[in-house]
């Protein structure tokens, strides 16, 4: 069912620069500068999500919203290279349409009820994508508003011009879904289609670190779970060709990941918050000595050595990052995939924040998800901490109407320079798409309303647009000089 015609996007003519910017005002046209125009055919599909209000307040916020392009904080996308491969089949199942489906939507499939063989049928690559529809034909109705939802709808509007998915519509999806797929797609969707300037990416495929092939527009995050974690010996001990046999040796391991890629990663990040809260304790190398060596040695630790030995190596490599000028994201809050999230300890997150904040003035903390569903202590934890940063990636897609509610209270309550809104968290190329129009729907909301209820002046909230969707990620990843460096990096 592939296409065979994969000879890259056929460059379309594209709309002049005066006729994209006509009707957009000088702010809007101002925010365009630098960001590519969309295609003309492109810009007809997207037409029908521009009228998120017809009084002049939501017209004149939308129209620079949906200009003025963001830089995506937050995205797990694969290569292309590798998508085009069809490799990480653990990740993208199915070379069809269903990869648009295959993260968090797959998820909401199964708490509706779909059973799991009938979920591994759905997303196989030995199944018909024709014959797919009917499998999900019966949940479909459940989940097709969910915040992952409405992205995966969207998501075929816009990419595959598909009103909504049924049965009569599966097989224009599935043609769509291979025409659009071919070599230059990721250009294409995240820059000419959802806007977007550049990403930052937390691999998940083992490296520490990806070195992309396309390194301005896919930048990176340096994983540092794995430091801290396990560790893990495999993935981030043996490419180092150190022998690792101390605590010592393992700080060299850190050190070496530092050393090697500080210069070109945006941030370090950690997930860790999946197996534990982030109440990392400052402590000395001699305590956590004997530990390490244990683990070494394949002999059983405690719970609670194993989390002194973590506190230990988290706050090592955070010590790196402040040193080497990267922020420190950390996720918070809530949990992808199903039936495994315990929310008592995810409750924690925001005092163990404020904490972490405390015992480090001088490193930059960005805490992700705004720890959906407790985000009212993160604007707490913003408005106090001069080093607490607040990313709302995912956040649009987990609840909508609770990002939008997050942002305006966000906005009357602390700085807006310490705020980033948009970062898609996909692994799949396609659904960015569909989330960066449900977030420009929920910023253009939020402002509309403060305006509304007149908290913001017009001309106040017109001013916030630049900062909350690039000017605070260009600043804060520090991207005019990362951008430079990956223009030529060592790998290319
Ligand atoms: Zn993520």
């Amino acid at each position: 069912m592939k296409s065979k015609k994969e000879s890259g996007v056929k460059k379309k003519k594209l709309i002049s620069r005066r006729s994209a910017l006509k009707g957009i005002g000088v702010a809007g046209a101002a925010a365009i500068v630098g960001s590519k125009t969309v295609q003309g055919k492109e810009r007809e599909k997207v037409k029908p999500n521009l009228d998120y209000g017809s009084n002049d307040i939501r017209k004149k916020i939308f129209q620079k919203v949906s200009v003025t392009p963001f830089i995506d904080t937050h995205e797990h996308l694969i290569e292309e290279k590798a998508r085009l491969n069809n490799k990480y089949t653990n990740f993208v199942k199915s070379d069809d349409w269903t990869a648009v489906l295959c993260q968090y939507f797959n998820s909401d499939m199964l708490t509706a009820g779909m059973p799991q063989e009938v979920c591994e049928r759905f997303f196989s690559p030995e199944v018909d994508p024709v014959d797919k529809w009917s499998l999900l034909e019966a949940y479909w109705p459940a989940v097709k508003n969910t915040g992952y939802g409405q992205a995966v709808d969207i998501t075929l509007k816009q990419l595959y011009g598909v009103d909504e998915l049924s049965a009569k519509t599966v097989k224009k999806v599935q043609d769509g879904y291979e025409k659009i797929r071919r070599p230059g797609f990721y250009r294409h969707i995240l820059c000419d289609l959802a806007r977007i300037e550049s990403c930052q990416v937390n691999c998940l495929t083992g490296v520490p670190f990806q070195e992309s092939d396309i390194p301005t527009l896919l930048m990176q995050d340096l994983s540092i779970v794995g430091m801290l974690s396990g560790p893990d010996f495999k993935q981030f001990g043996k490419p180092t060709g150190i022998k690792v046999t101390s605590l010592s040796d393992w700080h060299r391991v850190i050190d070496f990941w530092f050393d090697k890629y500080a210069k070109y990663a945006v941030a370090v990040k950690s997930q860790h918050a999946y197996s534990r809260d982030i109440d990392y304790k400052q402590s000395r190398a001699e305590k956590v000595e004997a530990t390490f060596e244990k683990i070494v040695n394949s002999q059983s630790v405690t719970a609670k050595e194993k989390k002194a030995l973590e506190d230990h190596l988290f706050w090592y490599a955070v010590n790196k990052a402040t040193e080497s000028n990267l922020p420190v994201k950390l996720h918070t809050g809530y949990y992808a995939g199903q039936n495994g999230m315990p929310l008592s300890r995810l409750m924690n997150n925001p005092g163990s924040a404020s904490d972490l904040c405390r015992l480090a003035p001088e490193t930059k903390f960005v805490f992700m998800h705004i720890c959906y569903p407790y985000y009212e202590p993160m604007i707490a934890l913003a408005k106090h901490y001069t080093n607490a940063y607040i990313d709302m990636c995912w956040a649009w897609i987990i609840n909508p109407v609770a990002a939008k509610d997050f942002l305006k209270k966000y906005l009357v309550a602390a700085p807006a320079n310490k705020i980033l809104t948009f970062g898609g968290d996909y692994i799949p190329v396609e659904p960015v798409l569909g989330h960066a129009v449900i977030a420009r729907k929920g910023i253009t909301q939020a402002l509309a309303e403060l305006v509304e209820e007149k908290w913001l002046s017009l001309d106040n909230a017109l001013e916030l647009i630049d900062p909350i969707m690039h000017g605070n990620a260009r600043r804060i990843f520090n991207l005019a000089e990362k951008t430079k460096v990956l223009k030529n990096p060592k790998w290319a």
